[in-house]
C-alpha cells in the first residue's frame, strides 16, 4: 500500500504524514509492517538541518517506509539548559522531512510520551554515561538516562528495522548501542558521518544561538580536531591533544572538556592501538554549547 492512501486530510502535509497520538501511528505502521515493508526510523528533536536530512536520505535509500520522530525529548535537558528556547519550526521541518524522502513524521505532545504516572527510566550505567557529557559536573547521567528512556520508546511505537544517528552525538551512539545490545531490541543501528558547513563547523540546531562572533569562534572546534587528527599518527595521542588545545586557545575557546577515549567503551586511553579512539570536545561559544568530535 501507498502510504499516501493513509493520508488523513486534516493531517495531510504533501505525501508526508503528521501524527500526533502513539495509537495512531501503530495503527499505520501495522498495516506496513503486515506487508512485510522495512521500516526505517530518524529521531530527531527537529529544527532540521542537512546533517538531519542526511539521515533521512540514508533511510530512504535503505528502507521502504522513513518514519521520522520529531519531539524536543524534556526528560534529555538538566535545569537551566536550553529546553525552553530550544529553536522550534514544525512547518519547516515537515517541508524538508518530506522532501528528503520521509512518508511519516510522528511529533507526539509531551503528555503523550510521559503521561501522568509516568515512572520508568532506561538507564545504561558505568562509563558509557559517566564521562564526557555523562560527567555529573556537566550534564550529567541523567542526560544519557533522558535520550535512551525516549529511544526505547520510540523503537518500541515504530519497531524499526534499522534506526538511524549522527556520529556527531559519539557518546549518544555509543550509549544506544549498548542499550540495544543488553536489551535485545530487534533493531539495527546505522551511524552516519558529521555534516559540516563549509567552514567546518559541524552542523547542529544549535549553531541558531552563535551570533556572528561566535559563529566565527565555534570554527576553532573542528580545526582543533582536525590538528588532533593530523598530529596523533606521528607524535601520539598527548600531542595531538595539546595540537587540539593550541588551536582552541589562539581562538580564545575553553573547553568543557577534550578528551581522547576509546570510540566504544569510552574508557581512557593513552596511546593510539588497534581499536578507533575517540577525540570528543565540548565548549560554551557564545550562547550555544557546542560539541564534536573525530574517530582515529
Ligand atoms: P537532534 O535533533 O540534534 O537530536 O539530532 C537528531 C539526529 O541527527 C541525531 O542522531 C544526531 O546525531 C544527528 N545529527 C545532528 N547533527 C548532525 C550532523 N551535523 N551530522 C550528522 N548527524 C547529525
Amino acid at each position: 500500500m501507498n502510504l499516501a492512501e493513509l493520508v488523513d486530510p486534516p493531517h495531510a502535509q504533501g505525501d508526508v504524514k503528521l501524527i500526533r497520538a502513539r495509537d495512531e501511528l501503530r495503527a499505520a505502521l501495522a498495516s506496513v509492517r503486515g506487508e512485510g515493508r522495512s521500516i526505517g526510523l530518524v529521531p530527531t528533536m527537529g529544527y532540521l538541518h542537512e546533517g538531519h536530512l542526511s539521515l533521512l536520505r540514508a533511510a530512504r535509500a535503505e528502507c521502504e517506509v522513513v518514519v521520522m520522530t520529531l519531539f524536543v525529548n524534556p526528560t534529555q535537558f538538566g535545569p537551566g539548559e536550553d529546553l525552553d528556547r530550544y529553536p522550534r519550526d514544525e512547518e519547516r521541518d515537515l517541508r524538508l522531512a518530506r522532501e528528503a524522502g520521509a512518508d511519516l513524521v510522528y511529533a507526539p505532545p509531551a503528555e503523550e510520551v510521559y503521561p501522568e504516572g509516568f515512572s520508568t527510566k532506561v538507564e545504561v550505567a558505568g562509563e558509557l554515561t559517566g564521562v564526557l557529557d555523562g560527567d555529573p559536573a556537566r550534564r550529567g547521567p541523567g542526560h544519557f538516562g533522558g535520550v535512551t528512556t525516549v529511544v526505547a520508546k520510540l523503537f518500541n511505537s515504530v519497531q524499526p528495522d534499522v534506526a538511524f544517528f549522527g556520529q556527531k552525538d559519539a557518546q549518544q551512539v555509543a550509549v544506544i548501542r549498548r542499550m540495544v545490545r543488553d536489551l535485545d531490541f530487534p533493531v539495527r543501528i546505522a551511524v552516519l558521518p558529521t555534516v559540516r558547513e563549509a567552514d567546518g563547523l559541524a552542523m547542529s540546531s544549535r549553531n541558531a544561538y552563535l551570533d556572528p562572533r561566535a559563529r566565527q569562534q565555534a570554527t576553532s572546534l573542528s580545526r582543533a580536531l582536525r590538528a588532533a587528527e593530523e598530529t596523533a599518527p606521528t607524535a601520539g595521542l598527548a600531542a595531538a591533544l595539546d595540537a587540539a588545545r593550541a588551536e582552541l586557545r589562539v581562538a580564545g575557546v575553553e573547553p568543557e572538556y577534550l578528551e581522547a577515549r576509546d570510540a566504544e567503551e569510552l574508557s581512557e586511553v593513552a596511546e593510539l592501538g588497534d581499536r578507533p579512539v575517540l577525540i570528543a570536545v565540548a565548549a560554551q561559544i557564545g550562547g550555544a554549547r557546542l560539541i564534536d568530535n573525530v574517530v582515529i
